[in-house]
């Protein structure tokens, strides 16, 4: 085994998903970095892999100080494997400080691939998955929901978010105010035995859980814009902005050609702009 860390994804839900990869390497593994050494021990007794091996915390908090004691012990020639409780370390999980701080000593880094509750999400939605956005967890408070969601509002792509069945209905709510006719997807207990993804309007989404409580683990999906969306577009803004460098014949024509607006709409506006109405 050469000497550096390893970056190893572990089963979301179904242990027959470790690969054969990841079982060689934390078997052979001198340390195992992970968050809860409860959760991960467990995981090596189910799997029956090789416990005799140093396990260590690395959570968000300590990340820094155990990256400097991590280094330490792989340049003294021990190999290090780094897991989360589930799925793909550094995926809304501890791990990318590590391997930043790792590159930075010129330690090798090693990826074991696996699960990733995001990509088994986005496989079983049937949204367009060429273009996508993830943007991890949405904020539990209500004003840093709508927040949170807005800035994704005018973003033209598949969006995934990681989120609770206690939280699925409030996210879904506001989502259907902020992406209004938006395709989306909930995908629950992936890989495991009830997994299911649901597609559907948020109206439709929200009625599903009125009728099934929602439980365990999910991930929530928001399609592209739609071709007939009407665009939010701040056109005041944009004419001032493209008045700066371009006449104002060439600002109406460009605006009205790149945002597919009535032409007359786009001149009268840059008139009042120009007679500071
Ligand atoms: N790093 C992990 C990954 O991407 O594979 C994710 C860790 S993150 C702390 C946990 C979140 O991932 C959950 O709240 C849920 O949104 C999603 N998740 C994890 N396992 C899942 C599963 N089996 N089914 C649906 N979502 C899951």
């Amino acid at each position: 085994m050469k000497n550096g860390i390893y970056i190893i994804a572990t089963p979301i839900g179904n242990l027959g998903d470790i690969s054969a990869r990841a079982i060689e390497t934390l078997n052979a593994a001198d340390i195992i970095a992970c968050e809860d050494t409860r959760v991960t021990k467990k995981l090596f007794s189910l799997l029956g892999l090789d416990m005799h091996k140093t396990f260590i915390k690395l959570e968000d908090h300590n990340e820094e100080q155990q990256a400097e004691k991590i280094i330490e012990l792989i340049n003294s020639g021990k190999t290090v494997a780094q897991v989360s409780d589930a799925g793909s370390p550094l995926i809304s999980d501890p791990g990318y400080k590590l391997v930043r701080k790792c590159r930075e000593a010129g330690i090798k880094i090693f990826t074991i691939p696996g699960a990733c509750a995001l990509i088994c999400a986005l496989q079983l939605s049937g949204l367009p998955t060429n273009n996508f956005m993830f943007a991890g967890f949405i904020p539990n408070k209500e004003k840093a929901r709508k927040d949170f969601l807005m800035q994704y509002k005018n973003l033209n792509t598949t969006l995934v978010f990681y989120e609770t069945a206690l939280r699925i209905q409030k996210t879904l709510s506001a989502a259907g105010e902020i992406f209004q006719n938006r395709d989306m997807a909930v995908a629950r207990e992936l890989t495991k035995v009830y997994e299911e993804c649901i597609a559907g309007s948020a109206s439709e989404l929200l009625e599903h859980f009125e009728k099934n409580p929602p439980k365990g683990e999910m991930v929530f999906m928001v399609g592209p814009l739609k071709e007939n969306a009407p665009k939010e577009i701040n056109l005041e803004e944009i004419l001032k902005e493209k008045m700066v460098s371009a006449s104002l014949k060439d600002a109406v024509k460009q605006t009205a050609e790149e945002y597919n607006l009535n032409k007359n709409d786009v001149y009268k506006k840059a008139l009042e702009l120009k007679n500071g109405q």
